[in-house]
């Protein structure tokens, strides 16, 4: 069995698929791998690190995909790059299949079965696979270091010689992964800290991390959570009474770290331009909903705007900001799920379609789409 991890094509995406650590594991499994050349350098891997793991370096793509079973990637790759590609190749990434279905359509003309992670199922045994937890884990962490260093005054209270110098106070919005991590990143920082969200269970997980629940805590809220464990889309009065609540509170923050996100809707809207105005000059919001339309009327994706003194961080891929942590986790998820492709017996890639993680995961197959989301080019 063959194995390919070829660069990303994406200029703004640093992370690779497979480090040296996961490649002695597919070593382990009996496959080899070929890694392009220049792969790894956003994440701070070098050839000689592949190598020295016991990678074969290919000088291209078109070399490190020959006779490959399985492709290794960050981001769906497009047709195109897949050209001389063995027929059935497992091409495995963060698809990103909605608003692109003609992309994966041309995925699969080219006879690939492509696996979407961030469609795996938040079940107990696929833990180890979950790419949406480990790379918020990494965003909600980095969401308050980079607030940190566009906030001109300190988060720690400082008790000095030349007096006083007062606690940041940061409200989080959105207690999922990203949040739980910011909410925790803020307090080791020393942040007077407030939490938001929709769903009951997160109070306890807020309040368990030291920081004060706020919410709008009727009927409706008890009932916020899906079977599944997301957040439903709340009513008019609900997101009236919501923001109700929200303005007097923000008006009194230094920082907000928005991460509020509904599956397949656009993000929620949780702070709007009356509410950004009524916050001090200085204050920041880092807005990690961004690429899906923002939780701030002000956010622009990929820029910070500055109202009235307030700085809207709207960064996009913030994993890739810390490429290196990132690709290290995103790569064990791979091997994890990998690992269930391959057959312990034969040492080849074995797809067990009747798998829940298969199921789940796979869009396309002997050329055609088949998750019936995305079947309409
Ligand atoms: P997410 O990225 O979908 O959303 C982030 C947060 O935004 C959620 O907590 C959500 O409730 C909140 N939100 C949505 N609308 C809001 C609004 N209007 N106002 C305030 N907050 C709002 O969430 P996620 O990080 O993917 O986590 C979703 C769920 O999955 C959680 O229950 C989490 O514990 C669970 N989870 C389970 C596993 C597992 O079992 N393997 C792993 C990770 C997460």
């Amino acid at each position: 069995m063959r194995i390919a991890v070829t660069a990303e094509t994406d200029t703004a995406e640093p992370r690779v698929a497979a480090t040296p650590e996961t490649i002695k594991k597919f070593a382990g499994l009996g496959a080899e791998v070929s890694v392009q050349s220049g792969a790894g350098a956003g994440a701070g891997v070098s050839d000689a690190d592949y190598a020295a793991a016991g990678a074969r370096v290919a000088p291209d793509a078109a070399s490190a995909l020959a006779d490959a079973d399985i492709l290794l990637r960050v981001r769906r790759p497009a047709a195109s790059e897949l050209a001389g590609a063995k027929p059935g190749l497992a091409v495995i990434s963060i698809m990103d299949p909605f608003g692109h279905e003609a992309a994966l359509a041309s995925l699969a003309q080219t006879g690939a079965t492509a696996f979407a992670m961030e469609f795996m199922p938040r079940i107990t045994r696929a833990q180890s696979m979950d790419v949406l937890s480990s790379q918020a884990n990494i965003a909600g962490y980095r969401a308050v270091i980079d607030a940190a260093a566009e906030y001109g005054r300190s988060f720690p209270m400082m008790m000095t010689a030349a007096g006083t110098v007062p606690a940041a106070k940061v409200f989080i919005m959105g207690v999922g992964v990203a949040g739980l991590q910011a909410i925790a990143t803020a307090r080791r920082l020393g942040a007077i800290v407030t939490a938001t969200d929709v769903r009951p269970a997160t109070k306890e997980q807020v309040e368990s991390l030291g920081a004060k629940f706020l919410a709008v805590e009727n009927e409706e809220f008890q009932q916020a959570q899906t079977a599944g464990g997301y957040a439903k889309e709340m009513s008019k009065e609900y997101q009236a009474a919501q923001a109700e609540l929200t303005a007097s509170h923000i008006a009194k923050q230094d920082i907000v770290i928005t991460t509020a996100l509904i599956p397949g809707r656009p993000a929620p809207r949780l702070i709007s331009a009356d509410m950004v105005r009524s916050m001090r000059a200085g204050s920041v919001i880092v807005d990690l909903a961004a690429e899906r339309g923002g939780n701030c009327e002000l956010t622009r994706p990929g820029e910070t705007a500055i109202e009235n003194g307030v700085k809207i961080v709207g960064a996009l891929n913030l994993p890739g900001r810390m490429a290196s942590t990132a690709s290290s986790l995103y790569a064990r998820n791979l091997l994890a799920f990998v690992e269930t492709l391959v057959s312990k017996e034969t040492k080849q890639l074995a797809i067990n379609w009747d798998d829940e993680l298969v199921k789940a995961t796979a869009l396309t197959r002997d050329g055609a789409v088949i998750d019936e989301r995305f079947k309409k080019a």
